[in-house]
């Protein structure tokens, strides 16, 4: 007998029809005599609804309430998909977060796990029955409810799977796996078998998966499982281990779209300057990706760096003060831009990938704006328009169509 624990997203359960869909596969492996703890998603886009609905009553609402709010979202699909179960003579029992004993830190909207207390889950798996957990949320030292941040139920999903010892977490949502690119712009695109973890970290900056479940899973080496709800597939396993195929060493190419770029034009080069700038961004909330800074000439040097679009407007406000304060020469923004990575292990030790990614990207006539590295991606931000050829071009560069 196995300990299952399985994670189902919103898509896989925005409707009555649907969840009932999932009750089966979860009886499927109730039948099999596994203990079954499965974490639920909230249904669709119910999540965004209620974020929606608390700005209807309130310019700025309080976080502590929002996060007593939105829980509700998980707690709706787990009830019903504990229905469902029982309708179909399964014994079931939904649990909370703070129920399934997930503590967590005070920082509402954003908190993090501290604890699994497993003690009554445990008690349920004992008494036979399939539990529903409520994902994306938890309970503070004084009972208050929290939410672990956007898209969050996989790291729910991961810390019970490492607290209740199970060997595998199964993430269960509407694509076949991690894809070597977005099939909607590339439908040559194929689900990859295995993908390691740090690969795994790379690709959910671009939004694949929420990057704590992933840096969990890694911590505990709890292996992830992607796969869809809705056609068989044999899925993706984001692992630790032992590669089992040599395989070309880019597994993927991501894209993101939401990309701005804040160039500081003619900065004194001195110590203190860098902080100057950056420090009240921090203060402002607003997260800085890329930064580049040139070697100076005659002391002077030019300073980009990328922010998310929507916090373009507000960074400019912060930075333009400081420009003048450090009579930096001029501060352009620019908002249409995007930025692409090829990601895969291996990369740092073996030459020629950088190259062969800028001749793709010339021979396709796309300019270059800045590039950044990392031991497992290289980076290039581009104009907008031209994001979407150059995530084609790159996946037949590299021939990620192709079956390792
Ligand atoms: N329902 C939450 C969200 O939309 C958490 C999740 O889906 O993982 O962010
Ligand atoms: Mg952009």
């Amino acid at each position: 007998m196995a300990l299952i624990v399985r994670k189902y997203g919103g898509s896989s359960v925005a409707d009555a029809e649907k969840i009932k869909n999932v009750a089966v596969q979860i009886v499927k492996a109730k039948d099999e005599g596994d203990q079954v703890v499965v974490v639920v998603s909230a249904m669709g886009d119910s999540t965004d609804e209620l974020l929606a609905l608390a700005q209807q009553v309130a310019a700025n609402p309080d976080s502590r309430e929002l996060d007593a709010l939105v829980s509700t979202g998980e707690i709706v699909s787990a009830t019903l998909m504990t229905m469902a179960l029982h309708d179909m003579g399964y014994k079931a029992i939904s649990l909370t977060g703070a129920q399934a004993g997930i503590h967590t830190t005070s920082t509402y909207r954003q908190a993090r796990i501290i604890q699994v207390d497993t003690t009554r889950v445990k008690r349920e798996l004992e008494k036979d029955n399939i539990i529903i957990v409520a994902g994306f949320q938890g309970v503070t030292e004084d009972m208050d409810v929290t939410t672990l941040g956007r898209g969050a139920s996989d790291t729910s999903a991961v810390a019970l799977a490492a607290s209740l010892g199970a060997k595998v977490c199964e993430r269960y949502t509407d694509v076949k796996g991690i894809y070597t690119a977005d099939p909607r712009i590339v439908p040559e695109a194929r689900p990859l078998a295995e993908i390691s973890y740090e690969e795994m970290l790379e690709l959910s900056q671009y939004g694949s998966m929420h990057s704590r479940a992933i840096e969990l899973a890694q911590l505990y080496n709890i292996p992830i499982l992607v796969t869809s709800s809705f056609v068989k597939s044999p899925g993706t396993l984001i692992h630790g281990g032992e590669f089992m195929e040599v395989r070309n060493k880019v597994s993927s190419v991501a894209y993101d779209l939401d990309v701005a770029k804040i160039t500081i034009v003619g900065v004194p080069d001195r110590p203190g300057i860098a902080a100057s700038i950056f420090e009240p961004l921090a203060t402002a909330n607003i997260s800085v990706d890329t930064i580049v800074q040139n070697a100076s000439v005659d002391n002077i040097t030019d300073l980009t760096f990328t922010v998310a679009e929507g916090n373009l407007g507000k960074a400019l406000e912060v930075v333009r003060p400081v420009c003048e304060s450090i009579s930096a020469r001029d501060c352009v923004g620019d908002a249409k831009l995007g930025k692409i990575s090829i990601i895969g292990t291996g990369m740092q030790n073996a030459p020629g990938y950088a190259s062969r990614m800028f001749k793709t990207l010339s021979d396709e006539g796309i300019n270059i704006q800045l590039i950044t590295t990392s031991e497992i991606r290289i980076t290039c931000i581009v104009e907008e328009s031209k994001v979407k050829d150059a995530v084609r071009a790159l996946h037949k560069a590299f021939e990620l169509d192709k079956n390792d």
